[in-house]
């Protein structure tokens, strides 16, 4: 398996606050916060981008939203909003290459996106 900042995360050789975990899915609060909460959302698996996803990940994807849904219930954004933000390659600012979704809350965010 090749190699990630985000599988060292996974196998527990970097530290991370983690705040939500399945048998295929795994979250942890971002190092940079850009909102009062601001969570990274991963499959265990890696996908290095949105462009190597393959028909068989549909599910494995569509978790990382059940994990998003059940995150922002929790924390208790489900009502005011959140924002669910996945970048993908260098002009939309991706730099961790494994798939990860950005949840956002606890600030008004402001649309269209800088
Ligand atoms: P992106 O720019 O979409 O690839 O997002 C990568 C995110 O990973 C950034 O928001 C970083 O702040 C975050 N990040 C990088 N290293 C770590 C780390 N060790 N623990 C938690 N978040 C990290």
């Amino acid at each position: 398996m090749s190699d990630d900042l985000f599988l060292k995360i996974i196998r527990r050789e970097i530290p991370a606050d983690i705040v939500y975990e399945t048998e295929h899915v795994l979250a942890f609060r971002d190092i940079h916060p850009q909102a009062p909460y601001h969570v990274l959302i991963i499959p265990k698996q890696r996908i290095a981008t949105i462009n190597d996803m393959q028909p068989e990940d549909e599910r494995l994807m569509g978790r990382l939203f059940t994990a998003a849904r059940e995150l922002a219930a929790e924390a208790g954004f489900a009502d005011d909003g959140y924002r669910v933000v996945m970048n993908c390659n260098a002009a939309a600012g991706q730099t961790v290459f494994h798939v990860h979704l950005h949840l956002l809350a606890g600030r008004p965010l402001s649309w269209p996106l800088g």
